[in-house]
C-alpha cells in the first residue's frame, strides 16, 4: 500500500502523545527511505511516555520527540551514492547512529561503537531529541538498515532489535558448548537471551521469573528450559535473603549447582544478589536489566569467588549475526509478538504496555 501521509506518534509531555501528520522526507546522501512496516514497544519508550525522561534528559514540550526504536520496514527510495540496497528490500533497522570518529568508533575495529559518546538513538534524548520510528515514513543512513530475508516476517524483522541486545550479552560471555545458564527476568529481552545462550551452546537453561504466566510462555517458547516461579522477592535486599533464594534453587534444581553465567535481565537488587551466589566460582554475571544505581552487592562473594561481573549496553555489529541466526532457525522468534495495534491506534498500544497485563510478551504497532 502507497501512503501520500506519514503518520507519526508524537510524544509532547508525560502521557501526552499525539498522532501528528509529518511531511515524508527525501532521502539525502547516502540515505534511504523506509516505510515503516513494524514496530515494537520497549520498555524506554514506555518510560518516556509515563515520566518523559530516561536518566538526567527530561523531555521539553517544545520540542516534542517520536517513539519508537524496534522497526523493520521496506525500501521505497534511495538517496544518491547508496550501494548494496534497492527499493523494495525488506530491512531491520538498527536504531544507533554512531559519531564513526571517537575512539569507541575506531579503536578495537568499531567494535565499542554502542559506546560512542556522541550516538544519536532513535527515540531518545541523549544528543537529541532524536525522532524515534514510530510513524509510517523515515529516512536513515543505508548501512543502519539490514536486509532480512523473504522469509521473515515484518515482525520478526523488528524483533531483531532486542534480539540483538540478547545476543551481544551472551557473546560477550564465555558460554559455550555445554554451558550452564540462568536467567532472571522472563520478558522479551530475558527469553531471547535465553535463546542466544542455547544457539552459543548452552546445554542447561533455568528461567526465573515471579510471574507463573511468563513461565508457561518461556516453556512453550523454549520447551528446553526449566523454569522457577520466584516467590515475590522485596525490591531491596534483606539480610541473606539472597543467599537463601540462591540454595532453594538449587535444592530444587540440582543441575545448578555449578551455574556458569547468569543473565540478569531485572535490575532488581535482590536478583542481583541471588545472581551472585548462584554463579559457580568463577563464572559470570551478565548485569542487563538496570535498576537503582546504589544496588548493594555481596563483595565477599565476589572477591572470594572471583565472579566476573559483566554489563552490557545495547549492541555493536550484531544485526547481521541475529538475522542469520534466525534465518538459520537457531534462534525462534515465534509467538513473541502477543499483540499487535494499527499505527493510528498507538495510544491506545501504549495504554496496553501500562498495564504489564497477563499474557502481554511484546505489543508491536505498523502494517503487518
Ligand atoms: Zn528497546
Ligand atoms: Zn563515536
Amino acid at each position: 500500500m502507497v501512503y501520500q501521509t506519514n503518520t507519526a506518534a508524537v510524544l509532547y509531555q508525560v502521557r501526552d502523545l499525539r498522532m501528528e501528520e509529518r511531511p515524508i522526507e527525501t532521502p539525502g546522501s547516502g540515505e534511504v527511505l523506509i516505510n515503516i512496516r513494524a514496530t515494537g514497544i520497549c520498555g524506554s519508550d514506555l518510560h518516556y511516555y509515563l515520566d518523559g525522561t530516561m536518566g538526567p534528559l527530561k523531555l521539553d514540550p517544545r520540542s516534542p520527540m517520536i517513539l519508537g526504536h524496534e522497526s523493520s520496514g521496506i525500501v521505497t527510495q534511495l538517496g544518491p551514492g547508496v550501494t548494496g540496497l534497492e527499493i523494495g528490500d525488506r530491512v531491520a533497522i538498527e536504531p544507533g547512529r554512531a559519531c564513526q570518529e571517537c575512539r569507541y568508533c575506531k579503536e578495537q575495529g568499531g567494535q565499542l561503537y554502542n559506546l560512542c559518546p556522541k550516538m544519536k538513538f532513535l527515540g531518545s534524548l541523549r544528543q537529541g531529541p532524536n525522532d524515534g520510528s514510530l510513524r509510517r515514513y523515515a529516512c536513515f543512513p543505508a548501512y543502519l538498515c539490514h536486509k532480512i530475508p523473504g522469509s521473515m516476517s515484518f515482525e520478526d524483522g523488528a524483533l531483531i532489535e532486542p534480539l540483538a541486545v540478547a545476543v551481544h550479552a551472551v557473546n560477550r560471555t564465555h558460554v559455550k558448548q555445554g554451558s550452564v545458564v540462568a536467567v532472571f527476568g522472563a520478558g522479551p529481552v530475558g527469553l531471547m537471551t535465553a535463546a542466544a545462550a542455547y544457539a552459543q551452546g548452552a546445554s542447561q537453561c533455568l528461567i526465573l521469573d515471579i510471574n507463573p504466566s511468563r513461565l508457561e510462555f518461556a516453556k512453550k517458547y523454549l520447551p528446553a528450559v526449566q523454569t522457577m516461579a520466584m516467590p515475590k522477592v522485596s525490591s531491596t535486599l534483606e539480610e541473606d535473603e539472597a543467599q537463601q533464594q540462591s540454595a532453594n534453587i538449587q535444592k530444587a534444581f540440582p543441575k545448578f549447582q555449578d551455574v556458569d553465567v547468569v543473565f540478569e535481565c531485572t535490575g532488581v537488587e535482590t536478583c542481583v544478589n541471588i545472581a551472585m551466589y548462584l554463579t559457580r566460582p568463577g563464572g559470570a554475571v551478565m548485569l542487563i536489566g538496570i535498576g537503582k544505581r546504589a544496588t548493594v552487592m555481596p563483595i565477599d562473594i565476589i572477591v572470594s569467588r572471583q565472579i566476573n561481573i559483566l554489563g552490557n549496553f545495547r549492541y555493536a555489529n550484531t544485526y547481521a549475526k541475529a538475522i542469520e541466526l534466525v534465518k538459520d532457525g537457531k534462534i525462534p522468534l515465534d509467538g513473541l509478538v502477543t499483540h499487535r495495534f494499527a499505527l493510528e491506534d498507538t495510544l491506545q498500544a501504549f495504554e496496553l504496555a501500562m498495564k504489564n497485563s497477563e499474557g502481554v510478551i511484546k505489543i508491536q504497532i505498523g502494517d503487518f
